[in-house]
């Protein structure tokens, strides 16, 4: 498994490459626990990836943190995009896709009902 830095993001895991925002680097309890995670993910899509982003128990410890580096870095919002451009790979994140899905499945079924 490589870890790769990057400018964007938090952490993703595309295949056997972990990509980490470089500025993780200043936060070693919070870099411990995403790389943690994102170890934890498998190489593919599975039940057990979206289940683990839902319940993330890797970060509960660090969440202040974790929010406090969002602020700080406000190029860490790409995590929250449910397709990113890592260098020549497009990553989907299904849980985000499924989430977004959900919520545009609701407005549009409360303007049809409106
Ligand atoms: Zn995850």
């Amino acid at each position: 498994m490589k870890v790769k830095y990057i400018d964007r993001g938090i952490g993703f895991r595309v295949k056997d490459t972990i990509y980490l925002n470089s500025a993780l680097k200043q936060h070693p309890e919070l870099h411990k626990a995403i790389l943690r995670h994102e170890k934890r993910h498998t190489t593919g899509y599975a039940w057990s990836d979206v289940i683990m982003d839902v319940s993330n128990k890797e970060l509960k410890d660090v969440k202040r943190d974790y929010y406090k580096f969002i602020l700080k870095n406000p190029k860490s919002l790409y995590n929250f995009l449910p397709v990113i451009k890592i260098g020549k790979y497009w990553a989907i994140d299904l849980t985000l896709v499924a989430f977004y899905s959900i919520i545009l499945a609701g407005g549009i079924l409360l303007w049809i009902l409106a």
